[in-house]
């Protein structure tokens, strides 16, 4: 009996994440079937990437760009859909003939979207970890509330899922874990004092050690503050306590996570550091599929070394694990201000250091305020992103 290929929409297409997500895609035609592609500016790639998948619908950020796609695409004999803007994100997110959407936009901008298929009740692959550390309880309560497949892809997150109980909802010490590890490579600046840190470029901060990202998880992973937001994202994935959550530096990125149990196990997930492994697992859970990943050599590999985080040095992992213990809107404001930052490093408008003395002072200028719905959220992300700019400005 054939099985109707699955229809995915990929937000995010020209990314990273979106590439890894479309070579796994092309290995499986007869599992797979591209509903929309989406893309910011990146017009070109997003054409490239068409005219291989040929998509319903694909998407840009302004019409000027759509309209450019549009024409190049009927010049090709394509017919695909081309939309514009922000509504348009949420269109190709929830539309009904979509069953999988993989959630690969950075930063606030995927929340809408990533909410929209939520609450559609589709399967939704969650890279873009922004999306939910602003939303939390929202968010997780229109997966409960929808039936929605929420499938972690950030790497720890799915090394978790794949360590847990196949039904861990009701909180970790009701099936016996007692620990989430939360493994960090400590990224490109390992091991430098806070001093140190302060003269380092983009360019440097950028160059990850073991994983090939877009460039904002590249700052995020070079601060930790990666890995603050990757433990927001457990606490609310795994209904786990930010003590629960322990981070353990572990440079090779070979153990992608583990968890603890009562009785002295730890399981952990093993593999090369290749996205296509967490995105293959989400696309055919409960099956498993080939990922165009190479086997793990674990003679070549020969060791694994493990250490503590040095949060003197990189103080954004605090200030993330203090905004999950304030509850609120205090990480959406960590998350606004963290993106404020990170773009102006980016810029060279900010030093490196600059960045977690930015969203410590954002976070003292912003009350915490209850995060009732999705207005008082995108308020407080306003709200905060206006406070960074301000003392930007200042200096
Ligand atoms: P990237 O910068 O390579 O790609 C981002 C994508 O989002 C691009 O397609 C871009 O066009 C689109 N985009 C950017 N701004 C947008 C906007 N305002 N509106 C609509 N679309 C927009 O990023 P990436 O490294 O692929 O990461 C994507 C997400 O996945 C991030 O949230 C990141 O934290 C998460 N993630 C990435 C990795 C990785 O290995 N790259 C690992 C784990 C989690
Ligand atoms: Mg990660």
């Amino acid at each position: 009996m054939s099985v109707r290929p699955r229809t995915v929409t990929v937000l995010g297409a020209t990314g990273s994440i979106g590439a890894s997500t479309l070579d796994v895609i092309a290995r499986h035609p007869e599992r797979y079937r591209v509903h929309a592609l989406t893309a910011h500016r990146s017009r070109e790639p997003l054409l490239e990437r068409c005219r291989v998948h040929q998509p319903a619908v694909a998407v840009l950020g302004d019409e000027r760009d759509a309209a450019w796609l549009r024409q190049r695409l009927r010049e090709a004999g394509l017919a695909t859909e081309v939309l514009a803007g922000a509504e348009a994100l949420v269109e190709v997110a929830e539309a009904g003939e979509v069953d999988v959407v993989m959630s690969a936009i950075v930063g606030a901008a995927g929340l809408l979207p990533t909410l929209a298929a939520v609450r559609a009740g589709k399967r939704v692959l969650l890279a873009n970890k922004e999306a939910l550390v602003m939303s939390g309880a929202l968010f997780m309560d229109a997966v409960a509330g929808s039936g929605a497949t929420l499938l972690p892809i950030d790497s720890e997150h799915n090394a978790i899922y794949q360590c847990l109980p196949a039904e861990h909802r009701g909180g970790l010490g009701r099936h016996g874990v007692t620990q989430l590890l939360l493994t960090a490579s400590g990224g490109p600046f390992r091991g430098r004092s806070g001093a140190e840190l302060a003269a380092v470029t983009p360019e440097q901060a950028c160059a990850h050690p073991n994983w090939s990202m877009g460039r904002k998880i590249s700052v995020d992973s070079a601060t930790l503050m990666n890995k603050g937001l990757e433990l927001i994202e457990a606490c609310w994935l795994f209904d786990a306590r930010p003590d629960q959550v322990q981070v353990v530096v572990h440079p090779q990125s070979v153990i992608h996570s583990m968890a603890a149990y009562a009785d002295g196990s730890v399981i952990a997930q093993l593999g090369n550091p290749d996205m296509r492994t967490p995105i293959a697992f989400g696309l055919a859970w409960p099956e498993r599929i080939d990922a165009g990943v190479e086997a793990l050599d674990l003679f070549a590999v020969a060791r694994l070394d493990f250490e503590a985080p040095d949060e003197e040095a990189f103080p954004c992992l605090r200030l993330a694990r203090e905004a999950m213990a304030a509850g609120g809107t205090a990480p959406a404001v960590l998350n606004a201000a963290n993106e404020v930052a990170v773009a102006a490093f980016l810029d060279r408008r900010l030093g490196f250091t600059g960045i977690g003395e930015l969203v410590a002072r954002v976070r003292d200028a912003r009350p915490v305020a209850a995060a009732a719905d999705l207005e008082t959220i995108l308020e407080a992300d306003a709200l905060a992103r206006q406070a960074a700019h301000d003392w930007l400005n200042r200096c």
